[in-house]
């Protein structure tokens, strides 16, 4: 029953056990996933990797050798490595960009507070020689100066 073997199974022309390791992972409608995954590996090699791993892994390990593989096939240099490193790139840029984004903020709120201070700075310290004029009626020590802007 040729239509029954997996898709390794059919590529290795071998007979499809009913506990085969492949199986579950390399379905016999997508031949192209475990040639793929084949020509990097090799089907031994997979097969251990895939007997090594507890079963609920085992999809996710497939799943991670054919995009692996994938990659390998498409880069031979770098295989996914490149991609990994191409991403670490763009999270520098990214952070890069932030830093010098909260760099602008902090610069323009400190720029803002000044403003505000300067605004607020003038009729403030003109308030409090106004105070102290007013406080020395209410009982400021004699030998300090009414007028006194030390404050
Ligand atoms: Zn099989």
């Amino acid at each position: 029953m040729t239509s029954t073997r997996c898709a390794a199974c059919k590529y290795l022309r071998r007979r499809c056990p009913s506990d085969c390791i492949f199986a579950p992972y390399f379905p016999s409608n997508n031949p192209p996933r475990f040639s793929c995954v084949h020509r990097i590996y090799g089907a031994s090699n997979i097969g251990r990797m895939l007997r090594e791993l507890p079963v609920h892994l085992r999809a996710e390990a497939a799943d991670s050798l054919h995009y692996e593989a994938q990659c390998r096939i498409q880069n031979p240099v770098y295989g996914c490595a490149g991609i990994i490193s191409a991403l670490h790139q763009q999270i520098y840029k990214a952070q890069s960009e932030v830093a010098r984004v909260q760099a602008d903020i902090a610069f323009l709120m400190s720029n803002t507070s000044s403003v505000h201070e300067q605004n607020v700075a003038a009729p403030s310290f003109n308030n409090m020689t106004f105070l102290a004029e007013q406080n020395s009626t209410v009982g400021q020590p004699s030998h300090v100066p009414s007028t006194t802007w030390f404050y």
